[in-house]
């Protein structure tokens, strides 16, 4: 099978950016057994456009199109795609769903040019996009496959690993086989660097990082004639991945989460757990209560928003909270414990901190919180500088909570020891 490259994009032409898609994607299929004859790069152009694709269709059986997903007017790939193979385009409701919730998740609004990305040509399989709006495409027409892919690498990349890939290997019988290894407690940056030489060296398997909030999942794929092949390929790469991060690693099963890997370590050590939040006002207890069981370990936990509530419901001394403020190292600390006390729990967390975008100051930044785990009579007190809009230093908060609960009940309960994380 061969596949032909259509980069579709001005400023690809104009030089203003380098095509790093066309080696991404034509190394990607190398590994897959594709052969690639061809690769072009088009301008936003509808007529220069079609006329390339319908030379790609007649020579070759998979055509990959990178950018122009986008919701401008100058981003017509998808209309001309549709045109050319003469399909009609349609509203995709789930897409549509994405995309609205793409914007509440930012605390933004779509304007009225993001629904441009619902339409898409009818017959579409549609190839869900975890970090951006446009949703990708495949469309199997008489003469070729097509697969449209949004431009920036970051969207790209993870669409072509989690739905391309398994498409291409199907069609040429080739069995593909991946791990997650998932990292917290480590920052993305630094599980780059980590692993830099191995991204180098990859073929096959190939190694991806995905930067999650407060977590690092890197994706090791393979591909061989068969699955056992492909499998015992992956092995030697996780296990050097084991090596390099040791106990940040929380679960090399893709369907883990953090929060539940802290749940199965409560329940593995008869722990009950608790949190006492007010920056992050409950979204570290929801975390945990969407895990189906909590209740065997989660009794309570509360929003303590205001100074009043930090004294009145935890115990936190009126000193502490004058001469250090709500968002201390010291107040963090009287929290925990005092959630420990007050609601009777083994683990206790507590997240105070400042959300923005106001009442930050030079000494105490909005994106600094203070995030104290109190076990056994100890506890743990950590400051974090997070970045974002609030809602994104919410969730930071709450991924880091998690990851310093995991690691004090892992330290004072497994006596496992950590090298040296990133908080
Ligand atoms: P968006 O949804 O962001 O509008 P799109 O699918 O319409 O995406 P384009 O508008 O073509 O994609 O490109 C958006 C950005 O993606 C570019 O400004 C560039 O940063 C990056 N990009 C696009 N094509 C490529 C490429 N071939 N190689 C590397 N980066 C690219």
């Amino acid at each position: 099978m061969n596949v032909e490259l259509i980069c579709v994009g001005t400023e690809l032409l104009l030089g203003s950016i380098v095509n790093t898609n066309a080696a991404y994607l034509a190394e990607k299929c190398a590994a897959l057994g594709l052969s690639c004859y061809f690769q072009t790069v088009v301008g936003d152009n509808e007529e220069r456009l079609s006329q390339v694709l319908r030379t790609a269709m007649e020579r070759a059986d998979i055509v990959i199109l990178s950018g122009g997903l986008g919701p401008t007017e100058d981003d017509l790939t998808k209309e001309t795609v549709a045109k050319v193979c003469g399909r009609k385009m349609e509203l995709h409701e789930p897409s549509k769903k994405a995309i609205e919730k793409f914007f509440a998740d930012k605390e933004s609004q779509a304007t009225d040019n993001n629904w441009k990305q619902a339409m898409l040509p009818e017959g579409s399989l549609v190839l869900e996009n975890h970090n951006g709006t446009a949703p990708g495409i495949i469309l199997e027409t008489g003469d070729a496959k097509l697969i449209l892919l949004p431009g920036p690498p970051g969207e790209l990349q993870p669409m072509f690993e989690e739905g391309v890939v398994p498409y291409l290997a199907e069609l040429t019988s080739q069995a593909i086989c991946s791990q997650t290894v998932k990292i917290c407690g480590v920052g993305e940056s630094r599980a780059e660097t980590m692993v830099k030489d191995m991204i180098e060296k990859q073929t096959n398997p190939t190694i991806a990082t995905y930067a999650r909030p407060g977590e690092v999942h890197i994706r090791v794929t393979a591909n061989a004639g068969d699955r056992k092949t492909a499998a015992k390929l992956i092995k030697p790469i996780v296990k050097e991945l084991k090596n390099r991060f040791g106990n940040y690693i929380y679960t090399t099963d893709v369907n883990t989460t953090l929060e539940k890997s802290v749940a199965d370590l409560a329940k593995a050590n008869g722990l009950t757990i608790t949190c006492a939040e007010s920056c992050t006002g409950g979204l570290l207890s929801a975390r945990l209560v969407n895990i189906p069981g909590i209740s065997d370990i989660y009794k309570s936990g509360v929003v303590t928003y205001s100074n009043k509530a930090k004294r009145r419901f935890l115990g936190v001394k009126k000193s502490t909270l004058q001469k250090y403020g709500a968002v201390s190292e010291k107040t963090a600390e009287e929290m925990a414990k005092g959630a420990s006390v007050m609601l009777k729990a083994d683990v206790a967390a507590a997240v105070t901190g400042i959300a923005g975008p106001e009442g930050g100051t030079p000494e105490k930044p909005v994106g600094l919180v203070y995030i104290a785990c109190h076990v056994k009579g100890k506890t743990t007190v950590r400051e974090y500088r997070f970045f974002g809009n609030r809602s994104q230093i919410r969730e930071s908060a709450v991924s880091a909570a998690l990851s310093l609960m995991r690691e004090c009940i892992l330290v004072y309960y497994s006596k496992v020891t950590f090298g040296k994380g990133e908080s």
